[in-house]
């Protein structure tokens, strides 16, 4: 595979060419991506929260987004979420300074003693520490991400924790309008979902079973995979548990697939 953690290397792991992220089988915007009104209304939704890292038990500040002060204008399809001064998502991984443990936010603080260790031999002892500003460029997201996902392989966590990290370095990729690097992680966070679908329990994070099932159909339909799509948005409006607003987003997937695939084969015949 091609190595997705070059980016890291700059902080002392230079042999990641090799590392497997999955072993299962089963097959408009600024430069720099950033939502930013203005410098102030960004600095004004920041604070700093503190953390103490659960491996070298440091305590550091990482900037974190108040809650109510940035307002949710608008979802894609793909469910990515389009705020009105920053991106939220920027802002979720926490990298501790001093030993490289990354994680987010949420799960920070979860690390069994085996895995602490674990962390401690492969990611401590490699690791050259990194100063981020308080302005967090999608750059900066994207290395901080890897190092996330980096730790979380090395944590052996399930595969739609990996593929939760990979949906969102997919998302900070598109922003950037780098289509290469977000089908990488889009196939990758495609392939964790699936593995996750059938041996893992939900939610994973904030994303229930159907919400999965919404993002796996969607996941197929940019990749022209379109009688998939259109089997997974099936499993979601054709559910008797399924809320209003997803049944609703499903129904208008489902019809932009339509619209997608008839397009695609008019192309085709022409
Ligand atoms: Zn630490």
């Amino acid at each position: 595979m091609e190595n997705i953690f070059e980016d890291l290397k700059s902080l002392g792991f230079n042999n990641l060419d090799e590392v497997e992220l999955f072993t299962s089988d089963v097959k408009e915007k600024t430069a720099d991506g950033a939502k930013i009104n203005s410098v102030v209304s960004l600095e004004s939704v920041l604070y700093d929260k503190t953390y103490i890292c659960p491996i070298c038990d440091k305590v550091f500040t990482s900037k974190a987004i108040r809650s109510g002060k940035n307002r949710l204008m608008s979802v894609d399809t793909g469910l990515k979420p389009l705020y009105d001064i920053v991106d939220p998502i920027l802002y979720e991984c926490i990298v501790c300074p001093s030993c490289g443990y990354a994680a987010l936010g949420k799960v920070f603080s979860s690390v069994s003693p085996k895995q602490s260790s674990w962390i401690r031999e492969k990611i401590c002892s490699q690791y050259k520490g990194q100063n981020y500003p308080d302005i967090i460029t999608p750059k900066d997201a994207i290395e901080r991400y890897k190092l996330a996902l980096l730790n979380a392989m090395v944590k052996k966590v399930k595969d739609g924790e990996k593929a939760y990290l990979c949906l969102k370095i997919a998302w900070i990729y598109r922003d950037m309008e780098d289509s290469e690097n977000e089908k990488v992680f889009m196939q990758y966070a495609l392939t964790g979902f699936l593995n996750a679908y059938n041996k893992e329990r939900f939610p994973i994070f904030e994303l229930d079973e159907l919400t999965t099932a919404y993002i796996i159909a969607d996941l197929y339909r940019r990749f022209e995979e379109y009688d998939k799509a259109m089997q997974w948005v099936g499993y979601v409006i054709l559910d008797k548990h399924v809320s209003l607003k997803l049944k609703t987003r499903g129904l208008h997937l489902k019809s932009l697939i339509k619209e997608e695939k008839n397009n695609k084969s008019s192309i085709h015949q022409n």
